[in-house]
């Protein structure tokens, strides 16, 4: 048996949770400035905590059954252990005194599938020690130390939206944010609609590289407009001088970036889908960051009845899918599109609704 006090031979002093996410509409948005609207998932992660009597942090995982001890002036650990650490010494550049702490992992976020385990871990750490230590610290510090500690500790240079989505999203409601200026607003699904996520089955592996080359693009395409990033345009005209394929990138992103602006307004669950659809086809046209995987998965949810919209979620090149369903429908018409996908050779994961 694994919990706290098996572990740690002690009963936990507090205790923290924190979502994964998902993002509905604004891809490949933030690092342009410009806006995202995710929602919170029902999968969590849980952390327990307690003061450690030895000097040392200890920090167990659950789902990794793996447990990292650390010693004063030991070097930063690598795996798990760093983004928690991370978090420890995020809070002490705060000016706050951390005591050496046990520290218990516990989630039901899937692990590297784009929902974002990573920020739901640190925010559930720095959750988890604000109630620990009775820290007065709120939760947009906490998705901005969240974020620092994983650019820092575990040398990913994400932008701020996971950890805002971790910290101040919830399930019912979707958070706009404006990634400039941190202006965000919680609101409402569609009427008569939920959401549905499914996994490819696809690993993302040319992720991470084709990521930084439409980063240099996206910022190519800025300089010759003369705007500090794209999100100050928002006429997609405007881009139609551009070379190629800086061109196409940036009509993806003022694009995009509308399409948030216009499901902000408050729109029908119809609309919205729409919005959807055509985020996933300038994806996959402008930003060519599809893959026939993802592309058949959008097209199986987009032509099923009760489906209002569906598109490639996450940075692309493999990873999951969402869509917009109407209320109350999504176990049965993911576990539809599911069998079909996994017919055309595929192996997938439902993701959301979660399955018990
Ligand atoms: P994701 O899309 O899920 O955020 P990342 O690669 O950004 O994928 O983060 C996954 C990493 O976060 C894992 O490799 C692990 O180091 C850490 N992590 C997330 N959840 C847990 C957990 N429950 N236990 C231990 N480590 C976790
Ligand atoms: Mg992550």
């Amino acid at each position: 048996m694994t919990n706290f006090q098996q572990i740690f031979g002690a009963l936990p002093e507090a205790e923290a949770s924190a979502p994964g996410r998902v993002n509905l509409l604004g891809e490949h948005t933030d690092y342009n400035d410009g806006f995202v609207l995710p929602t919170a998932i029902p999968q969590r992660t849980t952390v327990q905590l307690g003061l450690s009597k030895d000097g040392q942090h200890h920090f167990y995982s659950v789902e990794l059954d793996e447990r990292v001890s650390i010693s004063e002036g030991h070097h930063t650990p690598s795996g798990f252990a760093s983004y928690i650490l991370g978090c420890v010494r995020l809070l002490e550049q705060e000016e706050y005194t951390v005591p050496s702490v046990n520290l218990h992992v516990t989630s039901s976020v899937p692990i590297g599938s784009g929902l974002s385990s990573s920020a739901a871990l640190e925010v559930a750490t720095l959750r988890g020690l604000r109630s620990l230590l009775n820290l007065d610290i709120d939760d947009v510090r906490i998705a901005q130390l969240a974020q620092q500690a994983e650019i820092q500790y575990s040398g990913v240079q994400c932008g701020i939206m996971d950890q805002m989505a971790s910290s101040l999203a919830d399930t019912e409601h979707l958070l706009f944010l404006d990634t400039r200026s941190l202006d965000r607003q919680v609101i409402p699904f569609p009427s008569g609609a939920e959401v549905v996520v499914i996994d490819s089955g696809v690993p993302r592996t040319l992720a991470g590289s084709v990521y930084n080359q439409r980063r240099a693009e996206c910022e190519e395409a800025a300089h010759l407009l003369r705007v500090k990033a794209l999100r100050d345009i928002t006429d997609p005209q405007a881009v139609e001088d551009l070379p190629e394929p800086q061109r196409r990138r940036a009509r993806h992103v003022i694009t995009e970036d509308n399409r948030v602006l216009e499901a902000l307004q408050g729109v029908s669950a119809e609309r919205f889908g729409e919005l959807m659809n055509a985020s996933h086809a300038s994806l996959r046209d402008d930003y060519e960051v599809s893959v026939p995987a993802l592309d058949t998965l959008v097209e199986m949810l987009q032509e099923t009845s009760g489906v209002f919209g569906a598109r490639l979620t996450g940075a692309g090149f493999g990873g999951a899918c969402v869509a917009l369903v109407a209320t109350g429908k999504g176990e049965a018409i993911s576990r539809d599109v599911m069998e079909r996908y996994m017919r055309s050779g595929y192996t997938g994961r439902v993701l959301v609704p979660e399955v018990s």
